[in-house]
């Protein structure tokens, strides 16, 4: 038994241990500068494993994103071992290790914090300090779930395991550690994490979790404008951008993120408002298996096309001009999303910037189009309006006239451009 605090709280369990020829994880597969952190680490004595996300990975033979290493030396011993390495954060201070490109994060392992006695780490059923020191057995419970608390120990190769990750693992599940309800309570963007990991690995939500997070959902209003985007970013540019939304939408969580849209796709015609928000999300999963760069001003713009549209329909109805309804209807429905979720202004922008260039499209004669080439937010503009007459608005034949426009391009205006520029970028490349 520990005594924290002055008093008994927990009993140390015991893990199950699964040497290295019991599972897949070769040290092959770890990152150079990882492996450099690990035994650097374990030979000067301390605790050293590798641990979160780039364990389940690695068992489940996927490439992990990045590599998060343990250990039981404080951040300042952590920096002493390594010169190419900071300290970070406030709240809990944990080092960075980079190698070049790639950065190695090292935290010392993570004590309890307490709701029931008053040590202040817990208010309302919420973490609000996360900074205490702990041992392994301590560090584990403070994770969110199973598959995420596996330790890989660099010492003997061995997988340590005290939440039974590996048969979660093996059976493609996603369970939080401990009482589903408080985990999530605790920390509401665990709700959003669920289906994160659920949709990526395409793994299950195990009942027990799963049953609580529509009626938990609500709760994602407690956690910071700024975190929220973050979280979006990582739910919304992993590839999985189209099955996540449908499970948020499953679990009555897309409805705290993005009231607005989910307002308007309350309201069908003919499928049109589903259709379009689709297809924006696996737009951005292709490009991204392409390769080719992705923009949350883009999605964003996407995201609230609909309600913005709406909404200037509106103001056209009571006499407004085209332009200005749709400038008014853009600043509202921004500022209302943005008090949901906080979107840099850059991305804000290229939205509001999106919008306006769609009824300018609309605007062929004289020279006009030209100049709209020139723009440095034409290619948007257009790939949007490709998007629109994909899901179904009645803007194909311009859409085609813009593809076709671009393809046997400017040949009367080039006196005002450098010619050299010109000879170099071919016809019909991007813009
Ligand atoms: P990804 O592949 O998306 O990076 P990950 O599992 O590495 O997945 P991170 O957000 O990088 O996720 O976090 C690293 C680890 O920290 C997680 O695996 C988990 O153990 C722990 N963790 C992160 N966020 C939370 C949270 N909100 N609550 C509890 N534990 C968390
Ligand atoms: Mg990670």
């Amino acid at each position: 038994m520990n005594k924290i605090h002055g008093k008994v709280s927990y009993l140390r369990p015991q893990p199950a241990i699964f040497p290295r020829e019991e599972h897949n994880i070769s040290t092959k597969n770890i990152s150079d500068g990882a492996l450099k952190v690990l035994y650097r680490l374990k030979n000067a004595g301390y605790a050293s494993y590798l641990v979160g996300g780039s364990v389940r990975d690695l068992l489940l033979g996927r490439e992990p994103k990045d590599f998060d290493v343990v250990t039981d030396a404080t951040p300042q011993q952590v920096r002493e071992l390594f010169r190419n390495s900071r300290l970070i954060g406030r709240r809990f201070r944990l080092a960075h290790v980079r190698f070049g490109d790639e950065i190695v994060e090292v935290s010392t392992f993570r004590g309890p914090h307490h709701d029931d006695n008053g040590a202040g780490h817990i208010v309302d059923g919420r973490i609000i300090r996360d900074n205490v020191y702990g041992t392994i057995d301590e560090d584990v419970w403070r994770r969110d779930f199973t598959v995420n608390a596996l330790f890989y120990n660099i010492a003997d190769e061995s997988v340590v395991d005290y939440v039974n990750g590996m048969d979660d693992i093996k059976s493609c599940c996603i369970r939080l550690i401990g009482d589903p309800r408080r985990r999530f309570t605790e920390d509401p963007v665990r709700l959003l994490r669920a289906v994160r990991f659920a949709t990526k690995l395409g793994f299950r939500i195990s009942p027990d979790t799963g049953t609580h997070i529509s009626g938990l959902a609500s709760s994602l209003k407690e956690i910071s404008t700024a975190r929220l985007f973050e979280e979006c970013l990582k739910m919304f540019f992993n590839g999985y951008a189209l099955q996540t939304f449908e499970q948020l939408r499953h679990y009555e969580l897309f409805k705290e993120l993005f009231p607005q849209t989910e307002e308007a796709l309350t309201h069908q015609h003919g499928g049109f408002p589903y259709t379009f928000v689709a297809n924006a999300l696996r737009n951005t999963d292709n490009r991204l298996t392409q390769n080719k760069p992705v923009t949350p001003g883009f999605l964003l713009a996407a995201l609230l096309w609909l309600p913005m549209d709406r909404l200037a329909q509106n103001h056209m109805a009571q006499g407004m001009n085209e332009m200005d309804a749709i400038i008014l209807a853009g600043d509202i429905v921004i500022s209302r999303q943005t008090s949901t979720i906080a979107v840099p202004r850059r991305f804000t922008s290229m939205a509001r910037d999106i919008w306006q260039m769609q009824p300018r499209l609309a605007r062929r004669s004289h020279r006009r189009p030209h100049r709209m080439l020139e723009n440095p937010r034409f290619r948007a503009a257009y790939d949007f309006l490709l998007l629109r007459a994909e899901s179904g608005e009645d803007v194909n034949e311009l859409a085609e006239w813009w593809t076709e426009f671009q393809r046997n391009k400017p040949d009367q205006k080039s006196h005002s451009r450098n010619r050299r520029n010109r000879r170099r970028r071919p016809r019909g490349r991007k813009v």
